[in-house]
């Protein structure tokens, strides 16, 4: 039989235990979680199969499928899109962007995880790099296998996107990629696998940090200008203006440089071979629609490196940029992002360097 000096001591204890983790919730720090698609997302028919749905699952079953993630934060979701990221557009990115502006502008918000495909998850994450005004941790993750997968690596990913979002030590260093244990900066890294679960890198400049089962290490910031640093806004704007991507290779002509011109190009990024390089007769193209005032840049389609000012090209002679460390599809979120207003190519060719 109890007795009631008993009872009154286990419940005392039941409250005082109550009491401290009532505590210990509320020191927990706030995370906003902004979904957006992606094979995070996906579903396949089998766990076993390659042929799946990015985008079908919604944010609170994500947030429902790691519940590990609540001994971390105190999380809320919202849903921005469900989309393939091979579907991302301009859009999604504004919609996105002023609500990350808007959430990290909140007192009781600490960090805000962002889930994306990854197909163009190094665009989104370079676009809101330069266009957040916030120190706070905004970290964006993604799946190579589906949320349905035998061995999905969606539910890891997102527990160490929320660790590092919630860890005070991610502040001040841009917007990061967390995927596959690797905490990447937005201007550095890069998809180089189709398929396989480590497929992000950083290739030049390297990591920023690594996060382990949600233990983070920082071992450094991002280089270039970002976030809080930036010069570039969204304010007032309702449209970006069309840049253009187009490959080299060989026996390359100017055709589809005056096609994109023709469509209403106010940019168009080569992705040379080698060190920016492309056919003199593509070249002379390309120099042509410089002169006509459309911003050519001279980025590459080789996987890592820096593309050089005046070295095979003369770029001062021919009125053209040099894409410095950004690959074709981060030259164009910059050059989008620059033309939003007059500038010389000078100072087009400094943002390309600090940025
Ligand atoms: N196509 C998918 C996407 O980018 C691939 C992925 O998420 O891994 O949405």
């Amino acid at each position: 039989m109890i007795r009631k000096t008993q009872l009154s001591v286990s419940m005392a204890i039941f409250v005082a235990i109550a009491s401290v983790s009532a505590l210990a919730q509320n020191k927990l720090p706030n995370v906003v979680v902004l979904a957006t698609g992606g094979t995070i997302a996906g579903a396949a028919a089998s766990d076993v199969q390659a042929a799946y749905t990015s985008g079908q699952v919604g944010v609170e079953q994500l947030l429902a499928a790691v519940p590990q993630a609540k001994k971390l934060a105190v999380m809320r979701g919202e849903q921005i899109s469900n989309i393939g990221s091979q579907d991302m557009n301009d859009e999604v990115w504004l919609k996105l962007a002023r609500r990350v502006n808007e959430i990290a502008a909140m007192k009781d918000v600490d960090g805000i995880v962002i889930t994306h495909g990854t197909d163009t998850i190094e665009e989104t994450a370079y676009f809101l790099n330069l266009v957040v005004k916030s120190k706070k941790p905004v970290v964006l993750t993604a799946a190579m296998r589906p949320s349905t997968a035998l061995s999905a690596d969606g539910p890891l990913n997102f527990f160490n996107a929320v660790a590092v979002a919630a860890n005070k030590d991610a502040a001040g260093r841009g917007v990061l990629v967390v995927v596959n244990d690797w905490i990447h900066g937005a201007a550095s890294l890069t998809k180089t696998n189709t398929t396989a679960v480590q497929t992000f890198l950083s290739p030049l400049r390297g990591l920023i940090g690594t996060v382990a089962y949600g233990q983070a290490e920082f071992y450094r910031g991002p280089v270039g200008r970002h976030t809080a640093d930036s010069e570039f806004s969204l304010e007032g704007v309702t449209a970006l203006p069309r840049v253009d991507i187009i490959m080299a290779h060989e026996n390359m002509d100017g055709k589809l440089i005056e096609a994109a011109a023709a469509a209403g190009a106010k940019g168009i990024v080569i992705a040379g071979v080698g060190n920016g390089n492309m056919t003199q007769a593509a070249l002379d193209v390309f120099a042509a629609q410089a002169k006509k005032g459309i911003v050519c840049v001279r980025s590459t389609r080789v996987a890592t490196g820096n593309v050089g000012r005046n070295v095979e090209v003369n770029d001062d002679k021919m009125g053209l940029v040099a894409s410095d460390e950004l690959n074709p599809q981060k030259s164009r979120v910059l050059l989008r992002l620059a033309l939003l207003k007059q500038r010389s190519l000078a100072d087009i060719q400094r943002l390309f360097r600090e940025y």
